[in-house]
């Protein structure tokens, strides 16, 4: 073989941007598979290792890269097109090629993670009276099985066969450079994607925060968790927070946007909270006790005698936590809840309601009664 071959790049599978370290790591992988000792000594294989030998000869010497280049750059002045994606590759390779234990050209400076937003729901109670929230923080973090290449041997992988490596392609009459539809840009064809993340480099990342709700947590109140956000530079799945991070910047932080779930039976009015408490007239009458919703769980409460509609009952210290401290009250609005006559019980209800009217007498029903009283007079008034 020519010591100028211009295939010399794509018979090693690299980017013309490639670096030394990831040509002889390319090299030495190639070689490897290609053996004439490991390859069972095949017409085929003896050749490729040549070629691949040749192909590396060429690129390791300085003048001889040199003049590969020179005589590519006629035939081929795209692959040499700038910002293209398979000089991110080449970085990236480079990058993953430390991580394999070749010696890095480069260190990426540590970043700090990024910061992360999740709306979450907090129960009524626990909004109220402040208590530890389970919080799921999801992100998309490096694959920790490939190091963020999408494969296990990324500098085995064969360049793509639709752009030869670069990455992009160059179309239409102005000759205008798109990335490569076929590779997504990366220059390479995955043959043995990572199983971790499929060939993407990057898989979903997660991790359970004891979030710590204040008293009377608002709705749509934003709590801040430092060092609970995505792991710092250089950082990978399963890593968490401020003690996970590897190699990298500080985390991220946790920001929690809070939505209060409503409850169906209890109001927040000021430092209290407010239920409305619908009974019926026997359960006045009687004084029964009735069990009761509240912050602190279902209460026992006892109805003293004489109460009547629209009455408020309280439980002392069972509302919101005050700032000064103590806490609020827990109040109850009567509310009689008269009974609906219907169907066929009707005839009967309303026999026995005569019946309880007549032994009540009109002092059972005083309201009723001075209305129709004021109702009376005023009549008097109008024929005066
Ligand atoms: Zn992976
Ligand atoms: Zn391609």
């Amino acid at each position: 073989m020519r010591t100028c071959d211009p295939d010399a790049y794509r018979l090693l599978g690299v980017p013309v941007q490639a670096t030394d370290a990831l040509i002889r790591e390319r090299y030495l992988a190639l070689s490897r598979t290609f053996h004439p000792d490991r390859a069972g000594g095949s017409a085929e294989a003896t050749r490729a290792f040549q070629a691949i030998s040749g192909a590396y000869r060429a690129l390791s010497e300085p003048a001889g890269r040199q003049a590969v280049d020179r005589e590519l750059a006629i035939r081929e002045p795209s692959r040499f097109a700038e910002g293209s994606g398979a000089v991110r590759a080449a970085e990236a390779l480079a990058e993953g090629l430390g991580r394999l234990g070749v010696k890095r050209q480069r260190l990426p400076a540590p970043s700090r993670g990024r910061d992360l937003r999740v709306v979450v729901t907090v129960p009524f109670a626990r909004a109220a009276l402040g208590g530890d929230q389970p919080v799921q923080a999801t992100w998309r973090a490096v694959c920790g099985d490939c190091g963020g290449q999408g494969s296990h041997h990324p500098s085995a992988e064969p360049d793509c066969h639709v752009c030869g490596g670069a990455g992009t392609v160059r179309v239409g009459v102005r000759r205008l450079s798109h990335r490569c539809g076929f590779c997504g840009g990366r220059g390479q064809v995955l043959l043995r994607p990572c199983v971790g993340c499929a060939g993407s480099g990057d898989c979903e990342a997660s991790r359970e925060v004891l979030v710590p709700i204040p008293p009377r947590c608002r709705d749509g109140q934003l709590l801040r968790v430092r060092g609970q956000g995505e792991a710092g530079g250089g950082g990978t799945s399963g890593t968490g927070g401020a003690t996970g991070a590897r190699g990298g910047g500080e985390p991220g932080d946790l920001i929690v946007d809070v939505r209060v779930s409503a409850d169906p039976l209890l109001q927040i009015e000021g430092d209290d909270v407010v239920c409305a408490l619908p009974l019926t007239l026997g359960q006045l009458l009687r004084g029964d006790s009735v069990d009761v919703p509240s912050l602190d769980g279902v209460q026992r409460l006892r109805l003293p005698a004489g109460v009547g509609d629209g009455q408020e009952l309280r439980i002392a210290g069972r509302g919101l936590p005050r700032p000064e401290g103590g806490r609020g009250d827990l109040r109850f609005r009567v509310q009689v809840d008269v009974p609906s006559l219907a169907g066929t019980t009707r005839d009967a209800a309303l026999a026995a309601w005569q019946t309880l009217e007549a032994a009540v007498g009109p002092q059972g029903h005083r309201r009723a009664r001075r209305f129709a009283e004021a109702v009376v007079a005023r009549q008097g008034d109008g024929d005066a």
